[in-house]
């Protein structure tokens, strides 16, 4: 099957960095770009693309495969141990409420909208740190039937973290040392690597730097040497984790990562916000920026979640300018890569108090090429011959942008993966007219409306002091009684 973009403005590849091809025509062939200029080659079928954006489908590094309900939880307005808590508001429960594993169906469901979501929104390929806990078999045709491309493996801990009866969270080692999940992950990539036409790609998934102890991450990075594979972990998260690794190990996180042994050119950070430098940081020592770059780490910067929580990196340009490879990801809803790149511009801009900060290409540079050698590809994230075709339409002819002056400058400064038209992974369009061309759209989407009802309506049972969805995160404005 060969197909042909015609007609857009595509954004190609000069070798070095993007280059913008005006009416230019693409040629896949299987599932890789052959030809991309101005000569229309024949092909079995041919999209019109004029007065489009024709995209290297973006990367999006952080998309946990479950409902996410919780999202709606994090600014708990009445949590006075915030320390940018992070995923500690709702992800720790209590221990002895723990209920059973959910539904199979449950399960299934919240994997197929996020992932969903994230591509519909732009992401050709994702990078899963792992949702509930669930089949393996039915993730790898969940993948085959959304048609993303997936980095994935199921997360594992040494230790678990609870919150208690009074709502102070602790930590407590896991009695199997985490290491049966390592196992479970490593059976994983053996047995599923490259599944789905190579849309599943392994990657290990230590949770977080420290529910992972270090003999855990030290056979960590052991078992992703010999499978081959990168690893990606949450670290410098929230400031609780760094109090726990700071009186534990007598260093902050990515000091501890690095004497583990995890840090390199095939690791990434989810977040990595507070590290030395941080301005909410009383730590003035070492360089943990430089330990970053020195090893070649990349970092998943998700700044969308963080700006609701009231926090920041220090700064996106920064980092860039350290060295650090930086890429982006999304974590929380809308699952948006698109408007993701304009968060960390705009955030960058803030935090930096410099407006000619964080300029488009770097942005686009993140989501797209410096995601891609996050994660091992150089035949990702960009459109060239030899590439995979992995691809996005982009219709920047919308209210939203005004008349577009550069497209690249447009799309960061005002798109939404809402005017995304097409996807195409591998070569087969996936998303067409803004709708799946594999699953129904409605359909999930009702399903996962009445999933997440049923989750929050029973909070009160999983949470410490018993509370509702609304004391803890309280509606805009009340509801008529009728
Ligand atoms: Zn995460």
């Amino acid at each position: 099957m060969t197909i042909r973009i015609d007609g857009g403005t595509i954004v190609g590849w000069s070798g070095a960095t993007h280059e913008i091809i005006d009416g230019g025509s693409v040629l896949i062939e299987g599932d890789s770009v052959s030809y991309i200029g101005s000569e229309r080659r024949p092909a079995d079928r041919v999209i019109d693309a004029a007065g489009k954006l024709v995209s290297p489908g973006f990367i999006n590094l952080h998309v946990h495969s479950q409902l996410n309900v919780g999202d709606y939880l994090i600014t708990d307005a009445t949590k006075k141990d915030y320390l940018s808590a992070n995923f500690f508001v709702f992800g720790a429960p209590v221990k002895e409420k723990s209920a059973a594993p959910p539904p199979p169906e449950s399960v299934a469901l919240g994997r197929r909208y996020a992932l969903y979501s994230a591509l519909r929104n732009g992401a050709t390929t994702i990078l899963d740190p792992g949702g509930g806990p669930g089949n393996l078999d039915d993730y790898v045709e969940i993948v085959g039937q959304i048609g993303a491309r997936v980095f994935f493996s199921p997360p594992y801990r040494s230790h678990d973290v609870f919150t208690d009866a009074q709502g102070r969270h602790y930590y407590e080692a896991r009695e199997d040392g985490g290491r049966p999940g390592l196992q479970r992950a490593a059976d994983f990539i053996r047995k599923f690597n490259g599944a789905k036409n190579g849309r599943v790609q392994g990657i290990l998934n230590p949770a977080q730097a420290e529910t992972c102890e270090p003999s855990l991450l030290k056979e960590t990075a052991a078992a992703a040497k010999e499978l081959g594979v990168g690893i990606h972990t949450h670290a410098a998260g929230n400031l609780r984790e760094l109090i726990e690794i700071l009186y534990t190990h007598g260093k902050p996180a990515i000091e501890y990562l690095a004497d583990a042994g995890v840090l390199g050119a095939k690791t990434i950070l989810g977040h990595t916000v507070f590290i030395t430098g941080h301005s909410k940081l009383d730590y003035p020592f070492g360089d943990e920026l430089k330990l970053l770059a020195d090893t070649g780490t990349s970092v998943g910067h998700c700044p969308h979640k963080y700006a609701k929580m009231a926090n920041a990196a220090e700064s996106f340009d920064r980092y860039v300018d350290a060295g650090v490879n930086m890429g982006l990801g999304t974590d929380t809803y809308p699952l948006d890569i698109v408007a993701e790149m304009r968060y960390a511009s705009l955030i960058s801009r803030l935090v930096d108090k410099k407006y000619y900060g964080a300029r488009a290409a770097r942005v686009f540079n993140a989501a797209t090429v410096w995601g891609a050698k996050a994660l091992g590809r150089d035949d990702l994230g960009k459109i060239a011959p030899g590439a995979k075709a992995d691809i996005v339409i982009v219709n920047l002819r919308t209210t939203r942008y005004g008349p577009a002056r550069d497209p690249i400058n447009a799309l960061v400064e005002y798109g939404c993966g809402a005017d995304v038209e097409t996807v195409i992974v591998n070569g087969e369009a996936v998303v067409e007219g803004g709708r799946s061309t594999r699953i129904d759209d409605e359909k999930l989407f009702a399903e996962a409306e009445a999933a997440a009802k049923r989750a929050w309506d029973n909070w009160p049972k999983r949470d410490w002091a018993g509370r509702s969805v609304e004391e803890i995160n309280p509606p805009a404005f009340p509801t008529r009684k009728t």
